[in-house]
């Protein structure tokens, strides 16, 4: 490491803040001695506010029909290799259920921008699920909607929501994206879901096609500004039925980097261990969590739709039934020191 990236890291573990230019420079001069010390302060930080603790979120992907079409994701509305599912009602609220009786208490129901489920769907199934386990926390992930409908499904019970802005950079967000879809968008809807009360998610992908470390670099700027509850972060995968497939995948060191320097920026931040991270490396999510890491987000889905739910490639943990996630998660966090619990697990603070 030199001294220079010595001086930033201090200086970032001192004010929490970078310049653009300054981020770029760590993530240009990144080395096995600034990750180890990027992840040590990480860690300073992680254990302040969050003990060895680490949270988990039960997955329920419930739709893998979408209407746009992301050149990187692997369910994009033009793939035709995608076999499409839906989860009727019950069956969703059933998936929440037994992650209750698993010990979550956080589920997030996730899917597609599909449509076919409407805001008063939604919201039946928010009061559903809030209605069964009042104290579980319901957060959503259904993509950009209007201020009005996330209001509904805010006042139906639904708490937080997860909406990766994808890249700060709106310059990058048109090479990744059709020209329908739009950076100005995605960011409104963050600040209406802000706005609103939601704990918000943001995040972004690692080394997607044609990012630079200034893009990345702006990625963490945004995060310091933005302060998002929840940052979800992985390695860009390529699908191979997409525009990209031929693409390269994010390295696990840049991620491992980033995950550290967001714990650093915003040390109160909630930060998956993501499923991406355990596909690179069989270690992906111990070593995530090793970096600063605090949260876990398996899977809740019926294991007869979980392989269809395919962003990208390879993608881990599609064959396990709920229950032996669960356990398996269990023994690899305490395998490095931490614990799993039974919290909703919300962000230090809020
Ligand atoms: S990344 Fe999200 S919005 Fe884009 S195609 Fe995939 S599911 Fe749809």
């Amino acid at each position: 490491m030199d001294q220079e990236s010595k001086k930033l890291l201090e200086e970032l573990n001192n004010s929490h803040s970078l310049t653009v230019e300054q981020y770029q420079y760590l993530i240009e001069h990144m080395d096995s001695q600034l990750l180890e010390l990027a992840a040590e302060y990480a860690r300073a930080y992680q254990h302040q506010y969050y003990g060895n603790k680490v949270y988990t979120r039960g997955l329920v992907e419930f739709t893998n029909f979408c209407r746009n079409n992301c050149y990187y994701c692997g369910i994009r509305r033009d793939n035709i290799q995608c076999e499409r599912y839906r989860l009727s009602k019950s069956d969703i609220i059933e998936c929440a259920d037994t992650g209750y009786k698993l010990g979550f208490r956080t589920t997030v129901l996730q899917g597609g921008e599909d449509f076919a489920y409407s805001d008063q769907d939604i919201c039946e199934i928010v009061r559903s699920i809030k209605k069964l386990h009042p104290d579980m926390v319901v957060t959503l992930s259904i993509g950009e909607r209007s201020k009005e409908s996330y209001q509904a499904y805010f006042d139906a019970g639904a708490s937080r929501y997860l909406l990766r802005h994808e890249t700060a950079n709106p310059e990058l967000y048109a090479k990744l994206h059709p020209a329908s879809m739009s950076w100005e968008n995605r960011m409104n809807c963050l600040r209406d879901l802000r706005e609103i009360g939601y704990q918000v998610g943001a995040g972004f992908m690692v080394e997607s096609p044609g990012q630079t470390a200034k893009d990345l670099a702006m990625d963490l700027k945004f995060v310091e500004e933005f302060k998002p509850d929840m940052c979800g972060i992985g390695p860009y995968i390529s699908h191979k039925d997409t525009p990209f497939a031929k693409e390269a995948s994010g390295t696990l060191e840049t991620t491992l980097l980033c995950l550290s320097l967001i714990r650093i920026i915003y040390p109160q931040v909630l930060l998956p261990a993501t499923t991406a991270l355990g596909t690179i490396h069989p270690k992906g999510r111990e070593m995530g969590i090793q970096a600063g890491a605090n949260v876990v987000m398996p899977n809740l889905s019926p294991g007869s739709v979980r392989k269809k739910y395919s962003l990208y490639d390879n993608k881990i943990c599609t064959g396990e039934e709920a229950a032996e996630c669960i356990v398996c998660l269990k023994n690899r966090v305490s395998s490095i020191g931490y614990e799993i619990v039974e919290d909703p697990g919300n962000r230090a603070g809020f």
